[in-house]
């Protein structure tokens, strides 16, 4: 099962998403792109989108909406490690209101910006305002959250008043005596096509994670970031059109909608975080 998953937003680095300005690049093209591609393709793809986003770009998140599944991906797109209790579950309502609001149906998929969502405390919030799936949490270490789960495949996550929330989490590959992602963001746009559909075709789950930036060859070179931060999110954006388009080509894709009603949940771990 290989799920496609797209986050949303007109950011182009997690660490600027308080500064950064609003449809600083040619976002809507870049979505217009893909959504070509899916619909060219009969492509199913989850679209995670930032509340924020989509208040500036309703028509757009509508028509997504009307065709794909939808989840949210915070309203401000803060990182949840920044937030406390309090203000995460203002920027998640505030964010499911959003986009409930405009794209008339119930959201209850969510993934947190940069993979940043670590405490138990937050997925409880998460279950007590509707969420049913979440995408969030991780088998690795990455630039704005911890490891969380032992092993990269679809778990139940236990939470308070018996809630459960279903998590499909990103995959990992072992390299180096480090767990790496390979499928999603900067480690699919740098890694070698070759080395991608190895370890996907070595899994019988996949979850690639997309980014409109990660296909736009004009970010904007502003933003008080360092020279790490700039190369990361440039870095393999000119070939990423090509690696999709094998991917594409050489893996079925489906939503999240679709693996959770085809994941048999009963045979799946029940995490404590
Ligand atoms: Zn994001």
């Amino acid at each position: 099962m290989n799920v496609l998953t797209v986050d949303l937003e007109d950011i182009y680095d997690s660490l600027l998403s308080k500064n950064v300005a609003p449809n600083s690049y040619n976002v809507s093209k870049r979505v217009k792109q893909l959504l070509d591609v899916f619909a060219h393709n009969g492509i199913k793809a989850t679209f995670f989108v930032v509340g924020a986003f989509a208040l500036r770009n309703e028509e757009l998140v509508y028509e997504i909406s009307k065709h794909y599944d939808i989840g949210s991906h915070g309203y401000s797109h803060d990182l949840a490690g920044k937030m406390t209790a309090a203000e995460f579950e203002k920027d998640l309502q505030q964010s499911l209101k959003t986009l409930s609001d405009i794209t008339k149906k119930d959201i209850v998929k969510y993934r947190s910006p940069g993979f940043s969502l670590c405490k138990r405390e937050y997925i409880d919030i998460l279950a007590k305002n509707g969420i049913e799936t979440d995408c969030s949490l991780s088998a690795m270490k990455h630039s704005f959250g911890q490891k969380v789960l032992s092993s990269a495949v679809p778990c139940r996550l236990e939470c308070e008043n018996n809630k459960i929330i279903k998590e499909l989490p990103p995959c990992i590959v072992r390299f180096a005596g480090m767990n790496i992602g390979f499928n999603g963001g900067g480690y699919l746009r740098t890694l070698p096509y070759g080395l991608i559909k190895r370890n996907m075709n070595a899994n019988d789950y996949n979850l690639v994670y997309i980014h409109p930036y990660d296909f736009e060859t004009n970010q904007p070179k502003t933003g008080n970031r360092t020279f790490v931060r700039r190369i990361k999110s440039r870095a393999g954006v000119k070939t990423m059109q090509t690696k999709l388009n094998k991917l594409i080509r050489d893996f079925e894709f489906t939503d999240v909608a679709t693996a959770v009603e085809q994941i048999d949940w009963q045979k799946t771990k029940i995490i404590s975080i």
